[in-house]
Formats: structure tokens, C-alpha cells, sequence
């Protein structure tokens, strides 16, 4: 037998603490994260990171899947992806953060998984269609593209967490999550079919099935007011954009409202941005007005907006000015290296167990 305190079905895992386990994180396709990873996941993870213990994942891997011939660039963000994390107040030392090529046991998992999910149903993911229109995929897209779907199954499920906190896009990409976890629990570990999800674990399941934890806003749109807030859309406030291009972008704007004494519609953009990060008291009042028609100009609400986003952004602007140069990207570097080692341990248990239920057991490695 392993030297390990689980065995395949001995209930939900936890960490060193006994914690239960989070799994979430974010893909680095562009230079930093958004207000709209902000309040459909990143504040859940702060608010997570006493209670749980976390695992963050950076997916470089599935970064190639649309930006393949850019891998500087996915260096590049990569780092950044670190130090927004850092610079919001998500902690190494509390958390581990995952850098999803460094850990062989989610390439594996990711083929093992793809036994269990049906073609057609990965096909007819929802988010993966979204995306494919959003991002003009086209129908020359890589193999790799909806392969990156059930990476992100084993993504998760490598590290057998609890719960999931994303925004409302990802809620497909749990749902297969959960398929997969169910699936695997039945066929190999002897739950049976009607045992509920949330009772896998305690008969016998490897996997818990996780839930999702959807953020504050589930859905920030974008600047466009069209698309969800999106990184490679040209509609973001980036967390480390400074005041003056905070204001700039939200003065861009657009309701179609001709004067302060219209009645506006408290459902377009500039009144979701208010309700997302104005205190809950003054938008209720803005909203009013607004509908009403009581002499408040988009000019004044984009203003004290402005302020308000101003104010969330600029303690993590200060932190993050103490990660330039040399000794932030030390810094980092030694972050993603604690991070990884831990990550590994969890994941390469992970993967020694299911291999185990699955009579694939032959030899057991070590990862240094
Ligand atoms: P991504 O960078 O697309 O991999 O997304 C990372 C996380 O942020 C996922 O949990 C997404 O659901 C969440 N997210 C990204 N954009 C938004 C948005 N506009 N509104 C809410 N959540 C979002």
C-alpha cells in the first residue's frame, strides 16, 4: 500500500489543516486581470483564504490554445497574472498558487477524463461556443481548443476541492466537472447511481463533487455594455490601470441619454457599474434619480464611479509598485517555485489514487 493517509473512497479530502479544498484560477491571455475577475471570483478567493485551503491555478497551458505562437507572451502574463494576484491581496502563505504546466499529474488526469466525457457533449459546451464566437475562432481552432474544456476538469479535480469560485461563464465547464467526478465515482471507486453528488465522498467516491461559487456579480459586461467584461475584447478596466485611465475608460460610456433630466434606464452598463461597486445605499439612491429623471447627469454618476473604482484599485496599485523590477520578478519566481512543490504533492496523490481505483497502480514516483 502507499505511504499515503488516503485511500481511493476514504471521503473528501482536505488539506494539512483539514480544511476543505478551493480550486480556482485564471488563464494568462493578456497583460493583467479586470473589475470583471474581480467581482466574479477574485473576491470570493480573499474572502475564502482564512476559511479554506486554496489552490489558485495560473493556466499557462491553456493559454496556447489561442495564443500558440505567442509563448513570450504568455511568459510574460504569466508573471503579471502573479502579481495581480498578489497585488489583490491573495496570500502565499495562506494559499498555494498552481502553475498548471509545472504539474505532469493534470496532463494525465486530462487524458484519463477524456475517457469519460462523450465527444458531442464536450462539442456542444456552451462556454466553448461562446467563446469561439466572441474570440472569432472560426472553425480553425486547434484540437487543443476544446481539449482545454476537460484539462480543465482535471485542473480541478486534481487538487478534489469543495467548491469553485467563478463567474457565471464558467458554470458549463463545472457542470462537465461534476459529470466527469460523478462518472468516475460510479464506474471505478462502487457509488452507486443514486447516491446524490454531495454524498460521493462519504461512500466511497475519490472525488467530492464541487460545487460551483459564483461571484458578487456574475457577470460584469464590458465597457461595450454588449459582451461580458473581457480581456481580449478591448472592454476591461485592468486592475493596474491608473486613475486617470480608470476615468477615461468609464467617460467612454455610452447610454444614449441626452440630459440629467431624462428618465435613464437603471438596467444599462453605467447603472450595472454602479450597482457592482458603489456602496449598496448610495446606488440604491443614484438608481432612483436616475430613473426619475432628477437632474443626475452620466457625466456626475461616471465621476463618482470613477471614485469609487479608484478607491478599490489603489492599494492594490501601491502593492503592486513594490513588485518592479529584479526583485518582484525574484519574488514571484520564488512563489510559483513554493507553490508548484506544494501543488505537486496534492496532485500527484491525486493522480496515484484514481490510477489505483482504475487498476492502473504499477509503480509509485516521487516528484522532487
Ligand atoms: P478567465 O480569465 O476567462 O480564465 O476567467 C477567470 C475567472 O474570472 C473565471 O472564474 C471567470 O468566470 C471570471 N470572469 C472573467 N470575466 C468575468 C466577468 N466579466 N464577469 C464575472 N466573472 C468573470
Amino acid at each position: 500500500m502507499s505511504d499515503t493517509t488516503h485511500t481511493a473512497g476514504s471521503g473528501p479530502a482536505a488539506g494539512a489543516s483539514g480544511r476543505a479544498r478551493i480550486l480556482t484560477g485564471d488563464t494568462p491571455t493578456s497583460t493583467g486581470l479586470h473589475l470583471g475577475h474581480y467581482v466574479g471570483s477574485l473576491e470570493n478567493r480573499l474572502a475564502l483564504q482564512g476559511s479554506y485551503d486554496c489552490y489558485f491555478l495560473i493556466a499557462n497551458v491553456h493559454a496556447f490554445t489561442t495564443l500558440a505562437e505567442k509563448p513570450a507572451e504568455i511568459r510574460a502574463n504569466t508573471v503579471g497574472i502573479v502579481k495581480d494576484w498578489l497585488a489583490v491581496g491573495l496570500d502565499p502563505e495562506r494559499s498555494t498558487f498552481v502553475l498548471q504546466s509545472e504539474i505532469p499529474a493534470i496532463a494525465e488526469l486530462t487524458f484519463l477524463f477524456a475517457m469519460l466525457l462523450p465527444f458531442n457533449k464536450v462539442m456542444r459546451n456552451p462556454t466553448l461556443k461562446t467563446e469561439i464566437e466572441a474570440k472569432q475562432l472560426g472553425d480553425t481552432y486547434p484540437f487543443g481548443f476544446p481539449m482545454y474544456a476537460v484539462g480543465q476538469c482535471a485542473d480541478i479535480l486534481a487538487f478534489r476541492p469543495e467548491l469553485v469560485p467563478v463567474g457565471e461563464d464558467q458554470e458549463a465547464h463545472i457542470e462537465m466537472c461534476r459529470d466527469v467526478a460523478l462518472k468516475f465515482n460510479q464506474m471505478y471507486c462502487g457509488v452507486g447511481n443514486r447516491v446524490p453528488a454531495e454524498e460521493h465522498a462519504r461512500a466511497g467516491g475519490l472525488f467530492p463533487v464541487p460545487r460551483a461559487k459564483i461571484g458578487r456579480v456574475a457577470r460584469l459586461p464590458g465597457l461595450d455594455g454588449v459582451n461580458k467584461m473581457s480581456k481580449s475584447l478591448g472592454n476591461a478596466i485592468f486592475l493596474y490601470d491608473d486613475a486617470k485611465t480608470v476615468q477615461k475608460k468609464l467617460n467612454k460610456i455610452t447610454t444614449g441619454r441626452q440630459s440629467p433630466t431624462e428618465p435613464g434606464d437603471v438596467n444599462n452598463v453605467l447603472m450595472k457599474f454602479v450597482d457592482a461597486f458603489i456602496e449598496r445605499g448610495r446606488a440604491e439612491e443614484i438608481k432612483r434619480r436616475y430613473a426619475a429623471g432628477d437632474n443626475l447627469g452620466d457625466g456626475h454618476v461616471k465621476q463618482e464611479l470613477g471614485e469609487a473604482i479608484n478607491a478599490l484599485l489603489e492599494p492594490m496599485r501601491q502593492r503592486r509598485s513594490r513588485l518592479e523590477g529584479p526583485e518582484g520578478e525574484a519574488m514571484v519566481h520564488e512563489v510559483i517555485r513554493r507553490g508548484v512543490k506544494k501543488a505537486n504533492a496534492v496532485a500527484e496523490e491525486t493522480l496515484f489514487l484514481a490510477k489505483k481505483a482504475m487498476g492502473l497502480d504499477f509503480g509509485r514516483r516521487t516528484i522532487g
